[in-house]
């Protein structure tokens, strides 16, 4: 874009300093994009801070055998069965659920999904806030009217 001439008659002042309109207008999208992201980060981050007692594991349902010789399931597709399998620091662990415990595991465990979920968005949202920022550095930044001054920065 053309500097108009009474902006580039001296190296100082805010005549060598200018920004475009259009620049401006990509600013305050920008704004508004960080705006709304921060307002869906604040919900993550309530819904986040809301978390009860949870367990860091799935429960989850299989077809297994039962033992017994006698069993149909000895040739057929087995019983059904309900695991949960969840992380220790020593590792992942797995053990039955019977249907009368199934609802105290799935609780927690649920519990838990919503939170990998939570903290999942968390880290998507805030590296698209930081992206945002990068945004708005560029379209705030300030073009400098070169030097027309004579003998300036010529020695
Ligand atoms: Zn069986």
């Amino acid at each position: 874009m053309q500097w108009r001439s009474e902006s580039i008659k001296t190296v100082r002042g805010a005549g060598d300093l200018r920004i475009g309109a259009e620049r401006l207008a990509r600013a305050s999208r920008v704004r508004r994009q960080i705006e709304g992201e921060l307002e869906a980060l604040e919900a993550c981050a309530r819904a986040l801070l809301r978390a009860e007692p949870m367990l860091r594991g799935s429960v989850y349902e299989t077809r297994g055998k039962c033992g017994k010789r006698a069993c149909r399931c000895r040739t057929g597709e087995g019983h059904p069965m309900t695991y949960v399998t969840w992380r220790t620091a020593s590792g992942r662990k797995t053990r039955s659920v019977t249907p009368e415990t199934h609802a105290a595991f799935a609780k927690p465990a649920e519990a838990y999904r919503r939170f990998r979920e939570g903290r999942t968005e968390w880290t998507r949202r805030s590296k698209a806030v930081a992206s945002l920022l990068g945004g708005l550095e560029d379209a705030l930044a300030l073009e400098v009217a070169p030097d027309r001054v004579e003998g300036n920065g010529r020695r």
